[in-house]
């Protein structure tokens, strides 16, 4: 096992990650932008290192400074977290070359799942059901794109071959429309991604986000680690995630957990990962693959009681996956509300000093978060502060236990959206459960009209 590791990621997550560093014995090296300089995990890590000025280019983003970090700290390797480096293959090609473990998979299969186009063109081939769609990169005839997005059917998706955050996506209704959003979302994609490439979709009307979390070693073996419904979004970023996806027949779920099993095992693909697909009508449509961890792993650790952090910590080593498929049993429910440094409704960002800060408790209530009393928050970065995470033996439990968290967390002298959860956690539709991506935009609205 890993003497040292490298954490090359800020917040929340970096403290997640040091936690786990701990529990197994390992030393926690942290890497620090300026604005972080303070931040309490910081001083809490068995070593720090500054790696540049607020900006991320200069400092979470910058591989030259992160390698040099690990060289002069002696790490073996380094874990990216999420955000930032963690879909770089570049990066991790860097991070092997220079000798470290990259604790996820390898850069050929981040920039496979990176691109979205070949990630969906991989899929196919391995039987996993892609939304309808371009067969690869929209040509740049007009009249060939018209033609294709008339196969599709209106309405259709401009999306970002190497969109992510949800950015990089334009809906189209219609075909005196569509030349137009061609051509904006990839001016865009250049700009944002590098890469002006776009592909269409069909835009599915009503689904739920539904994915599935897999596990792999190098020893191609893999297992699925259950299912997350995570179609509470605004601006087609997550909000509310949870575990099981509500209502949804077990069967059917199965039947593309194996699926993706089987993909990762055709791919020959190492460490943690998350197809993510859309879920109308009975059927599922993959999206994306993500290649690294995730925001809301913790509702996967609770239903299933598996340490995903850890766990990849493992697999980077070079060890076996430590269970099998017929080990992971599904039990009971949880739900992850990210708490943001926004105001609730009008979602405005709110960095600054955080003058109290009480976090809940009790049984089934876990708290992911960076943050005291006194933290500043540095306008900088995401605005995410925390997580706070519950489970129950059923879905009505995990619900109420949510609220009673929620009630009992105070955070003063910033503005947070734990108001925006409140109201959720008891919203009729909400509690029935089963609610599609488009629930909280609408639900916005009318509550903003
Ligand atoms: P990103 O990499 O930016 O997260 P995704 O491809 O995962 O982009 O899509 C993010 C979200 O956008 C999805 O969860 C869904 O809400 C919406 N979306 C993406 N593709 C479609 C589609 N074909 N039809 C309807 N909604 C879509």
């Amino acid at each position: 096992m890993f003497k040292k590791i490298l954490i090359a990621n800020r917040g929340e997550i970096a403290l997640r990650i040091q936690r786990a560093c701990r529990e197994m014995g390992i030393k926690a090296v942290m890497v620090y932008s300026e604005a972080d300089r303070e931040a309490k995990y910081i001083k809490l890590a068995d070593e720090a290192v500054c790696i540049g000025p607020a900006a991320s280019a200069q400092s979470y983003l910058n591989m030259p400074a992160i390698i040099s970090a690990a060289e002069v700290t002696d790490a073996e390797a380094i874990h990216p977290g999420y955000g930032f480096l963690s879909e770089n293959a570049d990066f991790a090609e860097r991070v092997e070359r220079s000798g470290f473990k990259f604790i996820g998979p390898s850069p050929d299969s981040i920039r496979v799942m990176g691109d979205k186009v070949s990630a969906k063109q991989t899929m196919l081939k391995a039987g996993v059901p892609c939304v309808p769609g371009s067969e690869g990169v929209l040509p740049d005839d007009p009249v060939i794109v018209k033609r294709i997005a008339k196969q599709i059917g209106y309405p259709v998706i401009v999306k970002a071959a190497g969109g992510g955050g949800g950015r990089g996506m334009r809906v189209v209704h219609t075909e005196a429309a569509l030349i137009n959003a061609v051509q904006t979302t990839k001016a865009e994609a250049a700009a944002a991604f590098g890469n002006p490439e776009v592909y269409l979709e069909k835009f599915l009307q009503n689904p739920r986000h539904v994915e599935i979390q897999i596990m792999a070693d190098q020893y191609k073996n893999a297992v699925w680690l259950g299912e997350r419904d995570c179609s509470m979004q605004r601006r087609h970023q997550k909000v509310i995630e949870e575990a099981p996806a509500p209502g949804i027949p077990r069967k059917l779920i199965e039947r593309i957990g194996e699926r993706c099993v089987a993909a990762v095992k055709k791919l020959g693909y190492r460490g943690a990962g998350t197809f993510e697909f859309l879920f109308e009508n009975g059927e599922f449509y993959f999206i994306e693959m993500n290649t690294r961890l995730q925001v809301e792993h913790p509702v996967t650790e609770w239903i299933t009681g598996v340490d995903i952090v850890r766990t990849q910590i493992m697999v980077a080593a070079g060890e076996r996956l430590p269970f099998a498929q017929r080990d992971i049993q599904i039990k009971g429910h949880a739900i992850e509300c990210r708490i943001n440094a926004e105001d609730p409704y009008k979602f405005i960002p709110s960095p600054g000093r955080i003058t109290n800060w009480h976090t809940p408790g009790g049984p089934g209530v876990r708290v992911d978060s960076h943050i005291y009393a006194n933290y500043f928050v540095p306008p900088n970065y995401d605005s995410m502060i925390g997580k706070i995470i519950v489970y129950g033996d059923t879905r009505a439990q995990a619900l109420a236990r949510m609220s009673t968290a929620l009630s009992e967390t105070v955070v003063e002298g910033i503005n947070t959206n734990i108001a925006l959860h409140r109201e959720l956690m008891i919203d009729a539709k909400f509690v029935d459960g089963g609610t599609n991506i488009h629930y909280l935009e609408d639900w916005l609205a009318k509550r903003n009209r």
